[in-house]
Order: C-alpha cells, then structure tokens, then sequence
C-alpha cells in the first residue's frame, strides 16, 4: 500500500473555521504532523493518529524543515497517511508549495488542502472588509519578515492602493512603518493590530500608520499578530460607529 501526504491549512485558531476537506483527510490520517500556530483542539477529528509535534512552541526551539521532510517521507513510504497540519493556510507563508514539491520529487503521493489564513480571519473578526466597494480594490498579503532580510517595495505597495495584510510583522514593527511613510502612505492611514485572531485570547488595537509603533508597545503587542493597514480599517470603524449611535 502506497502512503499519502495531506498538506492541510488548520486555519487561524478557532477550530470552527476548519474546513470539512481538512476534517476528512484528518480522520483518514494514521499519522498527524502539528505545526505550532495549529490549535490542538483540531486534534479531536484524529482521535487514533499518532500526533507529532514539529512545531518551535511546541517543545524543542524548532525542528529543522528537512527533519520534516524525512518525516513525511518515512511515514508515506510505510504506506502511512500522513496529515501535516499547519496553522490558516498551507500556501500562504507556510511551505505548503515548498513541502508539496519536494514530496512530488520523491515520488509521493501530495494533497494540499486550502485553510483559511490568519490575515483574512483577523480582519473579518474585527469587522473589516479588506476589499470595500468605492474604498479598496484589492487586497495585498506581504511578510514582514524574510529569510535573507532583503526589503520589501514598499513604495510600489503604497502605489498599488490596495489594503495591506502584513504577516510575521511585530519584530518588524519599525521597518513596516517606516517603509510605508518612505514609500508615501499618509501618515495618519488607519491600522488595525490583531494578536491570536479567532482566538478567545483575540486583542485588537486600532491605530494609525504614524502611531502605530507606541501603540503597540503601549499594549505589548506580541506574535502571532496581523496587521491591516489601509482606508478599509477606518470604514469599518465608521461603520461600527454608525450602528451603535
Ligand atoms: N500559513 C499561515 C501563516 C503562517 S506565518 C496562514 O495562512 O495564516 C505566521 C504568521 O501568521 C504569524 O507571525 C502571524 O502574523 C500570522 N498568524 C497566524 N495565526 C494568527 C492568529 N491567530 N492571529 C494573528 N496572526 C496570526
């Protein structure tokens, strides 16, 4: 019997946003990789699976990626299916295409399975419509945060208009300010910092591009968090305001 890889995006955190694809092929699973943003309430659709933790929360600082390869890979050649889960989306920001690539050269068989990304689900939660008729025409998903720390175009981002959903940035926090204010975004364009989106434990603080540096040390904004910058995120607070008068 040959084995299977899944690649399955677990969503942001509330284990309700969870696909019905990502419940199937977690209960078929005999083996379940769970990366560390995943939350292990999920764990409940793999009651028998043997779970593995290959996340740098989880216990060790992090466990190399070509540890995880093997893994896969020792377990697939067993004719195990496997369920690597990780957190919102598998191909946003998280080495769904690498993982799938590397498996398909070994001669594996490789399903991906969508997840709903943090940065869509922490805007929703928040009342924000990252795309809004007559405001926003589009939608922008960056890191903040790159391998080989080369900067991002933060100017050609400013003149694309579209909103900004920015990943893996609270280290960053200095750089995406400053590169969006060099790049020509308005000072005063709203921001809106979402830590643990979906989550019970969900803070949110609004604030404006200027600002949103002491602001968030205001608050001891910490990781994982998203930010969402862009007109979108003051409508949204229009909006609110107009329900609640
Ligand atoms: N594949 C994931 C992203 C992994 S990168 C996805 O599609 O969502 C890790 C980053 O995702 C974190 O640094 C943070 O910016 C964001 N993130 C993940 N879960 C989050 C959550 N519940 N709340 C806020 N940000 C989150």
């Amino acid at each position: 019997m040959s084995g299977k890889v899944w690649l399955i995006g677990a969503g942001p955190g509330d284990p309700e946003m969870l696909t019905l694809k990502a419940v199937r092929a977690m209960a078929q699973a005999d083996v379940v990789l769970i990366d560390d943003l995943v939350n292990p309430a999920v764990l409940e659709h793999c009651p028998t699976a043997r779970v593995i933790s290959v996340g740098k929360r989880g216990g060790c600082r992090s466990t190399p990626q070509d540890f995880i390869h093997r893994l896969m890979l020792r377990y697939a050649s067993q004719g195990r299916r496997v369920a690597r889960l990780k957190g919102g989306d598998p191909c946003i920001f998280g080495r769904g295409g690498e993982e799938a690539d590397w498996l398909a050269a070994q001669g594996i068989e490789c399903e991906l399975v969508n997840g709903i990304t943090a940065g869509l689900a922490a805007a929703t939660q928040c009342g924000i419509s990252v795309t809004l008729r007559g405001v926003s025409r589009g939608v922008t998903l960056v890191t903040a945060h790159t391998q080989d720390d080369s900067p991002l175009n933060w100017r050609g981002l400013v003149e694309g208009r579209t909103t900004l959903v920015v990943y893996m940035g609270v280290a960053k926090l200095a750089d995406v300010r400053k590169g969006l204010l060099d790049g020509g975004m308005a000072a005063c364009t709203p921001v809106a910092m979402i830590e643990n989106a979906s989550l019970p434990a969900q803070r949110e603080c609004r604030s404006r591009l200027a600002d949103m540096l002491d602001d968030a040390r205001r608050i001891a904004l910490k990781s994982p968090a998203i930010l969402v910058i862009g007109e979108v995120v003051g409508a949204a607070q229009q909006a609110m305001l107009a329900r609640t008068a």
